[in-house]
């Protein structure tokens, strides 16, 4: 409920759970215009300190990117722009009471951190985001790895580095298949991760690691269970990625769809086995599980929370959800051949969207004023194959129709949707400034994390 302040003011307090893509966003907007002016009370509650935005998670696993530099601490983001941070994953909810219950937290030696508790608030926004789908396929759990957060990307590059130095010390012709890696889903998470791999093993090998001749070595497979790789993309995007990849000798397995995953690599329901010591998992998501069970909230098949084109909750106006977490809905497609409304699919950019337009929702909610509805806008898709090629259109407002790109301006394109959130956290003249350094710094430093 209503927060009091120190000279006895009773605020408006709105609560944000999941500080992603468009959390994080909100939250720091939200502070900057209310919570700076005294005019409501902002808290963000997250499972973890820090905040890596997901699309950059592939060029960490592959050593192309040091997550170091992109972490961003949760307490001192809202020290800067006027927010409560406070750490626990979201784990009940009572709306009678307008109470969230945070589970406790423990630290890494399984000591109490912090207990179990609750928070009143007058509004929430739930964007807690995805996590992977296994469709409960065996071995997927115990043997690939998915690059949903931090920890993931950051075991699969210490994995990576280990069958590299196995190969070193061991080389294909006695001891073959350590640098096998097969990439589960031909997606835009697993196409990218294959070319960044491509050039970051690479890269390790000319770092000393003299016995690994990377085209003998490195074996790099994609699995996807649709005809061909970018299902969800335009048929054009995808053949011109194909051949790209085919161009860097990445074997793609299409039509294959996969029954296990064990100690020898993955099997596919053809009776396929792709032989990996490394594989990754990029095949499919859905909202956490826990939503399914929060005070009687509306969810999908996938576990998003239903909500209206304002991104109220349906069953509650005071409750919001955005992102990936939300199932909400894209009128101007119409309906999919099951009769059912077609989603806002699971994005940065819907999410960055969904944050601005929350930003004035709330703002004219605390005001008593009726809110706006989302209209998802598709500025198009682009895939980037790393230092190699990017590939994709710009849609609508941008061109004024489909605009099919390639190459340097596309590569900038697609570097400009991370730009457009880090301007939202830091404001442009923190971003021009850490554009010149990263400019300068990477001339300097290696191109490949190497440990
Ligand atoms: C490897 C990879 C590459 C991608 N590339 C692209 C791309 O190129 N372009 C694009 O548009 N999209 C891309 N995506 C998708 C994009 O990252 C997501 O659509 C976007 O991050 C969704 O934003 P969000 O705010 O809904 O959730 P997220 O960014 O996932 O954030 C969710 C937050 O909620 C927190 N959280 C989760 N559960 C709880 C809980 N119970 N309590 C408290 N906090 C919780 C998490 O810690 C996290 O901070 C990519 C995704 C991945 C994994």
């Amino acid at each position: 409920m209503s927060v009091v302040n120190k000279v006895g003011k009773a605020l408006h307090h709105i609560v944000v759970v999941g500080g992603g893509a468009g959390g994080l966003e909100l939250a720091t907007r939200l502070g900057d215009q209310l919570g700076k002016r005294g005019k409501a009370v902002v808290t963000l509650v997250d499972k973890y300190s820090t905040h890596m935005w997901k699309p950059l998670l592939h060029e960490v696993a592959a050593g192309s990117m040091d997550m170091d530099e992109h972490e961003i601490e949760y307490l001192a983001q809202g020290y800067w722009h006027h927010f409560n941070f406070r750490l626990g994953a979201l784990e009940k909810l009572d709306r009678s009471k307008q109470v969230i219950t945070l589970s406790p937290t423990f630290d890494e030696d399984g000591e109490l951190l912090i207990p179990g508790r609750e928070i009143a608030y007058d509004t929430l926004v739930i964007a807690v985001g995805s996590v992977s789908n296994d469709f409960g396929i065996p071995g997927v759990q115990e043997y690939a790895v998915a690059l949903e957060t931090q920890a993931e990307a950051a075991m699969f590059h210490r994995r990576l580095i280990n069958a590299c130095i196995r190969t070193q010390v061991a080389p294909s012709d006695t001891n073959p298949g350590h640098l096998n890696v097969a990439i589960i889903g031909g997606g835009a998470t697993g196409v990218e991760l294959s070319a960044e791999l491509h050039n970051t093993t690479r890269q390790l090998a000319a770092h000393g690691l003299d016995n690994i001749d990377p085209d003998r070595d490195v074996k790099l497979t994609i699995i996807e269970a649709a005809p061909r790789i970018l299902p969800a993309l335009p048929e054009d995007i995808s053949l011109k990625v194909q051949l790209e990849l085919q161009k860097l000798n990445i074997d793609l397995k299409l039509g294959q769809r996969v029954t296990k995953v064990d100690a020898q690599g993955v099997h596919t329901k053809d009776g396929l086995l792709v032989a990996a010591s490394l594989v990754v998992w990029a095949a499919g998501i859905k909202a956490p599980d826990f939503l399914k069970n929060l005070d009687g909230l509306e969810t999908n098949w996938s576990n998003q929370l239903v909500v209206k084109t304002t991104l109220q909750t349906t069953h509650d106006d005071n409750i919001f959800a955005l992102g990936d977490c939300a199932a909400c809905p894209w009128p101007a497609q119409g309906k999919d051949a099951q009769g059912r409304v077609i989603l806002v699919p699971p994005r940065a950019q819907a999410a960055h969207q969904q944050a601005s337009m929350l930003l004035k929702s709330i703002k004219r909610k605390i005001k008593g004023k009726s809110l706006p509805e989302y209209n998802y806008r598709d500025f198009g898709s682009l895939v980037s194959l790393g230092k190699y090629s990017t590939v994709g259109s710009l849609m609508g407002g941008l061109t004024g129709g489909k605009l099919f790109i390639q190459g340097t301006f596309a590569g900038i394109m697609y570097r400009m949707l991370y730009k457009m959130h880090q301007y939202a956290l830091h404001g442009l003249s923190k971003v021009i400034l850490d554009t010149i350094a990263r400019i300068i710094t990477r001339r300097s430093s290696p191109h490949v994390k190497v440990h």
